[in-house]
């Protein structure tokens, strides 16, 4: 599949198929904690990427067997909005496969722009990020196109807010010692007393980003940030994840760890290699994190992944 990723089991949504719109790294931000590396096509100019017929035929040609999914997530490895077809493909998924449900991950930065808004209007759950709403903060973790104004998209969420009917997540990433300070949070949960979302959810660094100095904050630190802000929730990770990883593993999970127990790998390695969407890999991957069967190391040429130690015979 070329545009198509999955279905993986993910931390929020269950069992999504992904769909990737943009090219790799094609966003409006540069984020500190990207998990995908450095934006390589910083931009703000909507265009059709990928053509609308050729993910139609990937969509139908996958759909057509009924699988069973929770949501159908436009997410990946960049900003699914500079999509200039993203709401012609979600009014054609609702009007064609009603049982699905739509998500939208997005970092919110072109909601200022109506034709955006009304894009994303069809969706069942958009998830926009806020990481800042000091300018000083926003730049440097989010470090966004030289076009964009924070107020602007501050006032397209709100805008947003206002004719979307669906449901409004919000995740805010947390960095330590650059916006867990009191003031940042405090202002922060200004804006969602405006917004109003249905589910506000907290994350920080659980593997490298980009940068080296970006730094986690504890548990016990972000429990402080979850009790100012009341109703948010600190993204769990899987309940059962052992359990959740047997049902839908797949050889996905053994040819990363076949690859990487020859040499630590990036993760673009392994898409050249194993020719496997980085968004996908980047799934799996992080369940192999989480169940500690693989280990990162910063090395200059980005982050390496490699087999634990104790692994390393069974591969
Ligand atoms: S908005 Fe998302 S894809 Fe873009 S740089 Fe930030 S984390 Fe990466």
């Amino acid at each position: 599949m070329k545009y198509l990723f999955g279905p993986v089991p993910s931390r929020r949504l269950g069992i999504s198929l992904g769909i990737d719109l943009v090219p790799f790294k094609t966003c409006t931000y540069d984020c500190v904690y990207c998990e995908c590396g450095k934006t390589t096509n910083k931009t703000i100019r909507r265009k059709e990427f990928f053509p609308y017929r050729n993910l139609i035929r990937e969509l139908n040609s996958f759909l057509k067997v009924k699988p069973k999914l929770d949501y159908i997530t436009f997410s990946g490895s960049g900003e699914p909005t500079l999509s200039s077809i993203i709401g012609k493909i979600i009014v054609y998924l609702k009007m064609k496969y009603p049982q699905y449900k739509i998500a939208v991950l997005t970092n919110g930065s072109l909601l200022y722009r109506e034709q955006v808004r009304k894009d994303l209007a069809q969706a069942d759950i958009v998830i926009p990020s806020i990481d800042s709403v000091t300018l000083k903060t926003f730049k440097k973790i989010n470090k966004p196109h030289s076009k964009l104004n924070l107020k602007k998209i501050i006032d397209g969420l709100i805008e947003f807010r206002k004719m979307f009917k669906g449901q409004l997540w919000i995740e805010i990433f947390i960095i330590k010692g650059i916006n867990d300070s009191r003031k940042e949070i405090l202002k922060i949960k200004e804006l969602l007393d405006k917004l109003k979302p249905e589910k506000i959810q907290l994350n920080t660094l659980d593997r490298p980003g980009t940068e080296a100095w970006v730094k986690q904050v504890s548990k016990k630190e972000l429990l402080k940030i979850k009790k100012m802000i009341p109703g948010s929730e600190i993204i769990a990770k899987f309940k059962d994840k052992d359990k959740y990883f047997r049902e839908h593993s797949t050889s996905i999970d053994k040819l990363i760890l076949s690859a990487i127990s020859r040499r630590p790998m990036t993760i673009k390695d392994l898409n050249i290699i194993l020719n496997i969407k980085i968004a996908e890999l980047q799934k799996y991957i992080r369940i192999l994190l989480d169940q500690k069967r693989i280990v990162t190391k910063k090395e200059k040429r980005g982050i390496f992944f490699e087999i634990r130690r104790q692994y390393n015979r069974k591969y």
